[in-house]
């Protein structure tokens, strides 16, 4: 699964090649075949990183919205350089003169405009991300408290209260918190709540800015087995919303 972070870097990378580019499109979706007509002689004006999506905005103000979830990945190309990965998996084709950006196997890829998109109960309600400069710390604490009966940890799963945190991060961030995933949200004094936030900002710029060396900050994530790396206690597993969850029995209260 993409969290935010490789979605951020993701974007900054396709932002480099594609924007203010004028670009051709092409769909590997078949029910978008038909607009591929419509998007001719176009430019990219910006490529948005927003949670976990992506939103290609165009010179003619719609949006290309794409969601890798678990097995989508993008690959960028250089003009004449050969594709390593087969053409028949590419979900969208974004060719200017120099490059060719594609995202392979991304389940979702949408055209909309941002009216489409203000009203998608699914895409367009998201959260604050802590990793857009328009992240609100009001606003995400108005999300989660209007969810008193969550758990912390179902809470962080929840993309309309913030958006952008995947499985580790969550974990990651109540460890560092210290506070169990189990936790009511009604049960957070606002102290706890200002650690969460500052240990979600903290680790997601964390993972942005040292991709590749996950090593040096994931401390519980798959750690059922070793002893608690704080404090020795015993480290538990067990599911949240259906994810794999872990954290301290003895420190995270
Ligand atoms: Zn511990």
């Amino acid at each position: 699964m993409a969290e935010g972070p490789l979605v951020h870097y993701n974007a900054r990378q396709l932002r480099r090649v594609l924007k203010g580019k004028r670009v051709r499109i092409e769909f590997g979706v078949r029910k978008l075949k038909r607009f591929e007509s419509s998007l001719r002689n176009l430019r990219i004006n910006d490529v948005e990183a927003y949670g976990k999506q992506f939103r290609i905005r165009l010179s003619d103000e719609r949006i290309i919205l794409v969601h890798l979830m678990m097995w989508g990945y993008w690959r960028i190309y250089r003009k004449a350089e050969t594709w390593d990965r087969p053409r028949e998996r590419a979900r969208l084709i974004l060719t200017t003169g120099s490059h060719a950006a594609v995202a392979f196997s991304a389940p979702v890829v949408r055209l909309l405009t941002q009216e489409d998109l203000d009203r998608h109960p699914t895409w367009g309600n998201l959260g604050p991300d802590p990793l857009r400069s328009d992240f609100s710390r009001r606003e995400f604490l108005r999300r989660l408290d209007a969810r008193p009966s969550y758990t912390i940890g179902e809470a962080f799963l929840d993309q309309t209260i913030v958006s952008g945190v995947g499985n580790i991060l969550r974990i990651e961030v109540m460890f560092r918190a210290k506070i169990h995933p189990r936790r009511k949200v009604a049960r957070l004094s606002r102290n706890d709540k200002r650690r969460l936030t500052d240990w979600t900002l903290r680790l997601m710029k964390k993972w942005l800015e040292e991709r590749g060396r996950e090593d040096e900050w994931i401390r519980v994530y798959r750690g059922k087995s070793r002893p608690c790396p704080r404090c020795g206690g015993r480290v538990e597993s067990f599911r949240q919303a259906g994810r794999i969850t872990y954290a301290c029995h003895d420190c995270q209260i």
